[in-house]
């Protein structure tokens, strides 16, 4: 094996350096090399690289105890997460089940539903529709979920892929509806979808409430929140939130759906909750349909690390260094000013049309023609072509391109909550010169006087 060879393998043949440390908002690689952790790796360091306090904590708990087996042993980290946690949930949702993963969190929290309706007798009802596209996981039960052809691809004939909604694509104004009427009609596809599955098989909804890997950053009409929630509430439907990439402070509030006032009945977290420290991701349904399966035998679900105590420990402490902080307070206000200035570059770069999201899940959408959001050339892979740019000038992005309804390369630019004005500065400078450098290898027009 040489340098660039590994047994450890990954997606693709894609070299990266070697990681060497982080702190705050930056990674080193072993050259030592400097990268601005402007995807806060995959929206997970919400609260920023090797926090001395955090690890402090966790060596603490390290020097207690790593591991107890749930079955064997409650333990004070997992309760006071729990009990911490579910104060931060809309009100009614206050049970917590940990996992330690996005996967595993939305696939307890499909399993819950089901087996909640079971106890309820509606044993007919075991359909869970998503959105198209989506992202809720790469397990073969969440993919069933996350569908469509990029993800599910050689796996779809394992599993039975559940029926699907178009997400909202809200910056196509297609049919000069206004905002509000346009987040009711994608709305009422849900009710549509309903019917036509038959109301007595359709178990639950799930959602992203701001797009993440799957849309990039979309955030719907006000409206299309409120009436998915009526929809559900109507058929008895259980309304799943995919909290997993907006939870835990990213989008400016604790969860997501308080931007709308909206209480779902199950939602899943991960990602920013352990923020890159362990593992850790859980599920917060509400009490009625907890007690409704303890009564009932209990839950039939469970996965070995979960709610082990050092994760929790983990959760403990970023969530103890997010409320001592206020860094949710200060990822919200920083998110104003980076969409102001993601927002400006659409002045220089006609090629930049749409930059959206919420708090620090924003993200920008390159297209060939702004009037009619026509994409880039495929064979560009701008998507892909962009982030290179941007990590060989030490600035890390997250890219994909948008599939199952518009296509379009959208970019994420989602920095640690603890991002500073002048770290935001820094991030665009080089964020601008990759631009440029893009800009000028596909000869595409720069207001360049424009603000950079
Ligand atoms: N749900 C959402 C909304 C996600 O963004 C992701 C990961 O990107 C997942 C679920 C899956 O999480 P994991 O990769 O931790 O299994």
């Amino acid at each position: 094996m040489t340098e660039n060879q590994s047994h450890l393998f990954y997606q693709s043949r894609q070299p990266r350096p070697f990681l060497d440390r982080g702190e705050g908002i930056y990674l080193y690689d072993e050259s030592g090399k400097r990268y601005i952790d402007g995807s806060s790796g995959a929206m997970v360091s919400n609260i920023g690289h090797s926090n001395p306090t955090v690890l402090a904590k966790m060596k603490a708990q390290m020097d207690r105890a790593t591991f107890g087996y749930r079955l064997h042993f409650r333990t004070r980290p997992s309760e006071d997460l729990a009990a911490r946690l579910a104060a931060r949930m809309p009100a009614g949702l206050d049970r917590i089940f940990f996992v330690s993963g996005g996967s595993e969190a939305v696939e307890t929290a499909e399993k819950l539903a089901r087996q909640y309706a079971v106890t309820q007798g509606q044993h007919s009802r075991w359909k869970v529709i998503s959105r198209s596209p989506a992202y809720h996981g790469g397990t073969l039960g969440a993919l069933a979920l996350t569908g469509g052809k990029l993800f599910a691809g050689p796996f779809a004939p394992m599993f039975r892929e559940m029926p699907h909604v178009k997400a909202p694509q809200t910056y196509l104004d297609l049919d000069n509806l206004t905002e509000e009427a346009r987040g009711i009609r994608y709305a009422e596809m849900l009710r549509e979808r309903i019917e036509a599955e038959g109301p007595e098989t359709v178990l639950a909804f799930i959602m992203e409430p701001v797009g993440g890997a799957s849309t990039g950053a979309l955030v719907a009409p006000d409206s299309y929140y409120t009436r998915i929630r009526e929809i559900c509430d109507e058929y008895g439907v259980i309304l799943i939130y995919d909290e997993v990439m907006t939870g835990a402070g990213r989008t400016g509030t604790f969860l997501a759906c308080e931007h709308w006032g909206i209480t779902p009945d199950i939602v899943a977290m991960s990602k920013g909750l352990g923020a890159g420290y362990a593992p850790l991701g859980a599920v917060a349904a509400r009490a009625d349909m907890v007690e409704a399966l303890l009564d009932a035998g209990g839950f039939l679900h469970g996965f070995t690390y979960a709610g082990n105590p050092l994760a929790c420990a983990a959760g403990l402490a970023v969530l103890d260094e997010m409320e001592e902080h206020g860094i949710i307070e200060h990822g919200a206000q920083m998110g104003e000013v980076l969409k102001a200035r993601l927002e400006a570059l659409m002045e220089r770069y006609p090629f930049i049309g749409h930059v959206r999201g919420k708090g620090l899940l924003l993200a920008f959408e390159m297209v060939s023609d702004r009037a009619t959001m026509a994409p880039l050339p495929k064979e560009w892979n701008a998507y892909s072509e962009l982030v290179e740019l941007a990590y060989d000038r030490g600035l890390i992005i997250y890219s994909r391109r948008t599939r199952g309804g518009v296509e379009g390369d959208h970019f994420l630019v989602c920095p640690p909550l603890i991002i500073t004005e002048a770290q935001i500065d820094e991030l665009m400078a080089i964020l601008i010169d990759a631009l440029d450098a893009f800009a000028a290898a596909h000869d595409l027009p720069v207001q360049a006087e424009a603000a950079a």
